[in-house]
């Protein structure tokens, strides 16, 4: 089994985290690796990961050149990871070490896939709970593929899982939807995530803006086709508009106009402005693709690969 883990600056989490999850792990007696992938972190994460996989073989460390986000580690690790089923978690213990039995269990009675769903976050303030909540049932509205509310990226994935997930090398990716589109048997259980162990988080508002309109953007097309319908709409009321103005001017009732004509130039002009932004944000993605880079690249390999 392999247990991958993202960190990013977690200088005060790391031991306790490979402490937890060696014990979780010991305690069910498999065999396993810890993959750590550290995201350019800027404090001694790289240098503790170091020092980890000197003393432990059952550990290794791919130490990306610089920070790629969340999502992208993640994704490293699962490339590189050999066991017959892959764990990803946060290293920060906000998903807690202790369910990996669990997990297991679940993927022993025969699931593909086993999603943890947060059930509710201690350090989760108002706001944060709220737009997640609306954020999930407008991603549910637009997208094929179910996206449960509270889906973290604590999950076990069955090795043919992961051979697919590795052929889909998409930049802007959100790997609840794509883990969800796969297929296969798959099961969820819910958690209470407890605070974090230390240090702060690392999504910032923008960042949570980012990942959200990926989560839209990655799924669906239905922002785009929302253009057309609405351009449908007004070019149809622009008909009758243009009639009626026709049918004034033909009785001689010249209009002073100047009402009318701002209140369609300013509705036509802010929804070209809008649809204009929803084209952008998805020719912006199929720029990034078309480069066809690299989803990451390494600095550093730290740990035995016992393939
Ligand atoms: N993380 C990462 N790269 C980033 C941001 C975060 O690898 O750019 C890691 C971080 O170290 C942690 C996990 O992703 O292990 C989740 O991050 P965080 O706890 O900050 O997110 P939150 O729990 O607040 O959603
Ligand atoms: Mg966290």
């Amino acid at each position: 089994m392999s247990v991958v883990v993202p960190v990013y600056n977690e200088q005060l989490n790391i031991e306790k985290f490979y402490e937890e999850v060696t014990r979780a792990i010991q305690s069910i007696n498999m065999n396993y690796e810890i993959i750590f992938v550290d995201d350019g972190s800027r404090d001694s994460t790289p240098l503790l990961l170091s020092r980890l996989t000197q003393q432990d073989d059952h550990v290794r460390a791919f130490i990306l050149a610089r920070n790629f986000g969340h999502q992208l580690a993640i994704t490293c690790g699962m490339d590189h990871a050999a066991g017959d089923a892959v764990i990803t978690m946060d290293g920060d213990l906000q998903h807690p070490p202790v369910m990996i039995p669990d997990l297991v269990q679940k993927w022993r009675e025969g699931y593909d896939v086993v999603q943890t769903v947060r059930q509710a976050t201690d350090d989760a303030d108002f706001f944060k709970k709220t737009t997640s909540k609306w954020y999930y049932k407008l991603l549910n509205a637009v997208s094929p593929v179910h996206i449960t509310p509270g889906g973290s990226d604590f999950r076990l994935v069955d090795k043919r899982v992961m051979e697919t997930f590795k052929l889909f090398r998409e930049h802007d990716r959100f790997i609840r939807g794509m883990i969800g589109g796969i297929g296969y048997k798959q099961t969820s259980i819910s958690f209470i995530a407890p605070k974090r162990f230390a240090g702060q988080s690392k999504f910032s508002v923008r960042k949570m803006m980012h990942f959200a309109l990926d989560g839209i953007t990655a799924y669906s097309k239905i922002p785009l086709r929302i253009s057309f319908y609405v351009g449908m709409v007004s070019g149809f009321f622009s008909v009758l508009m243009i009639l009626h103005v026709l049918y004034c001017d033909f009785m001689g009732e010249a209009t002073p106009g100047w009402t009318t004509t701002m209140v369609v130039v300013c509705l036509l002009g802010g929804l070209q402005l809008i649809f204009i932004g929803v084209i952008g944000e998805y020719i912006g993605r199929i720029f990034e693709e078309v480069k066809q880079r690299p989803l990451y690249w390494l600095r550093a390999e730290l740990g035995k690969n016992k393939k």
